[in-house]
Parts: structure tokens; sequence; C-alpha cells
């Protein structure tokens, strides 16, 4: 088969190997499509500490069953399925909650274990362990499946915000998961959605989703303009999709009297910390929450989103790359050129 292997920053390289061979407790995959994620960009460009190369990277995934381990209940060759990214140990008491995303031993599918950047690839008897196989409804292509990740995490985020009808939603960062976010907020019934960036051309990319104000952040003195289109009183929701420590401290100034904000995107290490006036959250009442990665009731909501057309999956994919070709699929999306762009295998 044919696999891209990531050997350290800016080395990636196709390569010939055996097809793995299922053990009694794992499933093989054969890979129909595997999105590309913006932590395989940031992989790519500057490793990361849970990914030991040589390794196949690749965690939005979308493909067919090919081989099932002798032991292998409730999953048959041939099914439609999608993985969730989460492995955790199965025993503490986040997993025990459902939310392996949060726990202390996760050892991710793309990172820890082999991913989906190869023809094909075996779940780990672990991961069938905890129900990470899910199948991908009827009606919904492997391009559209294989956004269920980067959905999920969105909804994770958005479980904590309680957006409803009225909210009005700014999201900082249009790239996929800006965009996304923007889709979720609506589907729950936000009134007006306002996205802004400092990048021109991904703010062109995210007309896609309709968005009630588009914000050139770079141009423009974001607060200002946020309190403006919100009568002076901020909004209700905000939403940090960027690696931003500017944005994280200027999302105080832009919400709301209990006002609820996300910080969504990391910061880079050593870049993580940020200053503000803990009395604005203090009198107004804003709560800040965190959010990472997603686990498996989120994937099924994303799914449902998506066969159900409030999503639709299909407006986000912009590009296509054949497996060989990873590498310019990473850098168009560096270069700003790509909202979603997915690795199909023939
Ligand atoms: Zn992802
Ligand atoms: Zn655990």
């Amino acid at each position: 088969m044919k696999a891209v292997v990531f050997y350290g920053p800016g080395d990636m390289r196709i390569e010939e190997r055996e097809i793995p061979q299922p053990s009694e407790q794992e499933v093989l995959i054969k890979m129909k499509a595997c999105a590309i994620c913006g932590t395989d960009v940031r992989i790519y460009s500057f490793g990361q500490a849970n990914v030991k190369p040589p390794q196949i990277i690749g965690h939005e995934i979308a493909g067919v069953v090919s081989q099932v381990g002798s032991k292998i209940k409730g999953c048959r060759e041939g099914d439609k399925i999608t993985l969730v990214t989460a492995v955790g140990c199965g025993k503490c008491r986040y997993c025990l909650e459902g939310r392996v995303n949060l726990c202390h031993h996760i050892k991710p599918i793309g990172y820890y274990y082999s991913g989906g950047f190869a023809e094909y690839m075996i779940v780990p008897a672990e991961a069938i362990r905890q129900g990470s196989i899910l199948k991908i409804p009827e009606g919904l292509s492997f391009n559209e499946a294989s956004l269920a990740e980067p959905l999920s995490c969105c909804i994770n985020g958005q479980e904590y915000l309680n957006i409803g009808l009225g909210d009005r939603v700014v999201i900082v960062g249009t790239g996929p998961i800006g965009c996304m976010h923007a889709e979720l907020a609506k589907v729950s019934g936000a009134t007006k959605i306002i996205l802004a960036d400092i990048s021109a051309e991904r703010l062109k990319l995210a007309k896609v989703v309709e968005a009630d104000v588009y914000i050139n952040s770079e141009k423009e003195d974001l607060v200002k303009r946020v309190l403006e289109e919100t009568q002076g009183d901020g909004a209700d929701v905000v939403i940090t999709a960027c690696p931003s420590p500017q944005v994280q401290a200027q999302s105080l100034s832009m919400t709301a009297i209990r006002g609820r904000i996300c910080f969504f995107g990391g910061l880079p290490h050593g870049k993580s910390r940020i200053d503000f006036d803990s009395n604005i959250i203090h009198y107004r009442e804003i709560s800040v929450h965190g959010a990472f990665a997603s686990h498996h009731s989120q994937y099924q909501k994303a799914l449902d989103l998506f066969v159900s057309g409030r999503i639709k999956a299909s407006k986000f994919i912009t590009h296509q790359f054949p497996l060989k070709d990873l590498v310019k699929g990473i850098e168009t999306i560096k270069e700003g050129k790509a909202l979603k762009a997915v690795v199909v295998m023939n």
C-alpha cells in the first residue's frame, strides 16, 4: 500500500508498505477520505510532542472496513465508517463519563497511533473496545463524513456556551473551524453572526457560511466594530478560533454582560500567557470556557447534523488531493487558499 510518512518538520515521504494485518482484536480499514486538519499542518511544519516519527498522521477519517479480527463483534467487512480520534485509558473518571478527550493518558489516532494518510490503517483494539468505530449514515459521502471530526470538536466547544435564540455571536478566525462554529451557532438560534479575521483571503472563503457581518480585523478595530454591531452591549458569545493571545485578551472587551467566551484555539507554546483585566469577568459575570477535541456522542451529533442537511458538509470542501499530493494540500492550506482540503483515495 501507499502511505505518506512524517519523518520530521518539513519531511513527509510517500512510501510503499505492506498492508498491515489486523490481530484478532483489531480491524483493518481501507481509507476513502482523510481531511487535512490545521493540526496536520502544524505537525508537518513544526512537529508535535505526541507524534513520534516516523509516523502516519491524519485523523479526519472515512473508510470501509476491509478485514475484521476474529474476536470483533458489531462490525463487518464493507461497513462504511468514521473513527473517534481520542482513545482514552478506559478507566479514569473522564473516560468513565465518556469524555475520552480529557483522559490524562489519551492516545489519539493519527498522533500516537498510525492515522489515515495511507491506503489502509489498523483500528487499535483499545479504540474498538471504546466504541470508536461509528457507521457513516446512508446519504453521506466519504468526503462529507471525514468532516465529522472537526464539527464534533466545535460541538464540544459550543456545549459549554448554550447558544440560544437571539444570541449575537462573534467568531474570530474564519478557517474551517470558525466557519463550522458559525453554522452551529445558526442551528442553535443565534440571530447575528459576526466573523472576523486578519486575512482578506480567509474572509472571502468564509462567505460560504453567509454570516451577517464580516470584519477584517487587520484593517478595523475589532472591539469597536463589535460594540457598534451590538448597540454597545457586546456579543453574548465570543469564540476565538485562532492561535492569538491578543484576541483572547480582546475577547473580554467585546463580550456582553453574562456573556460566554470560548477559547477554542490553543496558543503556541511559550506564547500562552495573556494579560487581561480580571474585573471585567467579575463585574460583568462573564464565563470563559476551554475546549479540547471531542468525544463519541459529539461525533454522532456531527454526523446527524450533516445527514439532516442542517449543516452541509460539502460547502466547506474547497479542495481535494490524491494521497501522493498530501504536502501540496498542506501547503495550500498554509497559504490560506483552501477552506477545507480532503485527501481522497481511489
Ligand atoms: Zn482535526
Ligand atoms: Zn482515561
